[in-house]
């Protein structure tokens, strides 16, 4: 009796499984198979935010292939050619460059697969999703601390990539909190420069030739980033000016909260890679699933009304460090407290 029942059990299991294989071709729903095309790996928070959602997919029975691009815009396209044709059921993409996936997205979403976009915005294309910190408000939380410590002066304006369109959205919520400043003649913007792939190195010579240009008068720098504010504080060390001259940052890099914890950066934001991982792993699953995800947002990315989940940003500065421990961000030995 106990076996006919389990037979039973069986033959309707296989038959949900061949009635979602008549829906589509591709889609697997026991076991999807997910792409993930990052930016690039060899960028920090990137790295973590790959194993943390390498785990959660798996535990959702999931299997993903990761691809970097090594910020390549041309190696991505490529990336995600070879996904759509290895038969994946959904791809999760870091954009390198937000402008140029059209076509390629055209001819994912022709093969019935979902794409999802992480953390920064694909922009014209015709994109299921998308998961991301709220960035206008990151932008916000940069400019808001740095007026705190500087509320007049100087301002030099580190923006991120010309590519992504989170440098423009932190630019947004930068010029928010800032404009009023500005307009009464309490800041004075004295220079702004977009820094090429988030390069730190790109960031350190912009500084210099700002500082050398200024004659060392700048007060204050809004830098979009840890990447580029450690670029930036090391332009200002050489000209024995770091920790006093405020600078901002987001990402809560190991380095970046070592200098808060120093002194020499003024704040970072703590995004909490796994949530945005574990949360983006669970969309794109249940978008194979045919799952309605739950959705706080809608952005318009120029060709539609994106559907989004947007999460909350945290100011960190040398009072709140302990978050990162409590949150297993990093351990206290980390820390070197
Ligand atoms: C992300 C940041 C990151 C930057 C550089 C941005 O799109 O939101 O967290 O620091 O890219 O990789």
């Amino acid at each position: 009796m106990q076996k006919f029942a389990k037979q039973a059990v069986l033959a309707v299991v296989s038959v949900a499984v061949m009635s979602l294989w008549s829906v589509s071709a591709r889609a697997d729903a026991t076991h999807p198979k997910i792409g993930f095309s990052i930016d690039d790996l060899r960028v920090e928070r990137w790295a973590r935010d790959r194993d943390f959602f390498v785990a959660a997919a798996g535990k959702l029975g999931a299997t993903v292939y990761v691809q970097s691009a090594d910020a390549s815009e041309q190696r991505q396209i490529s990336q995600i050619e070879n996904l759509i044709s290895r038969g994946v059921d959904a791809i999760v993409i870091v954009p390198f460059n937000s402008t140029v996936l059209t076509n390629t997205i055209k001819e994912a979403k022709k093969a019935g697969i979902k794409v999802i976009s992480y953390d920064r915005l694909i922009l014209n294309a015709d994109i299921d999703s998308y998961i991301s910190f709220d960035n206008e408000k990151v932008g916000e939380m940069q400019a808001g601390e740095i007026v705190k410590l500087k509320p007049q002066g100087r301002y030099y304006l580190l923006g991120g990539s010309p590519t992504d369109n989170n440098a423009k959205m932190l630019r947004e919520g930068q010029m928010k909190v800032l404009k009023p400043y500005v307009d009464k003649g309490a800041i004075k913007i004295v220079g702004q420069q977009w820094v090429r792939d988030w390069n730190p190195t790109e960031a350190l010579s912009i500084i210099e030739n700002a500082l050398t240009a200024n004659n060392n008068n700048i007060d204050a720098i809004v830098a979009s980033n840890d990447g580029t504010a450690g670029g930036a504080i090391q332009a200002l060390a050489a000209q024995q000016l770091s920790g006093k001259v405020p600078v901002s940052g987001q990402d809560a890099d190991l380095a970046a909260v070592k200098r808060v914890i120093a002194g020499t950066q003024a704040m970072t934001v703590y995004k909490p890679l796994k949530l945005i991982a574990t949360e983006a792993a669970k969309l794109a699953v249940d978008l194979v699933r045919n799952v309605k995800p739950k959705y706080n947002a809608v952005y318009d990315n120029g060709a539609k009304k994106v559907n989004t989940v947007l999460l909350t940003p945290t100011v960190l500065t040398k009072s709140n460090v302990n978050i990162l421990v409590k949150d297993g961000f990093y351990t206290q030995a980390q820390l070197g407290q």
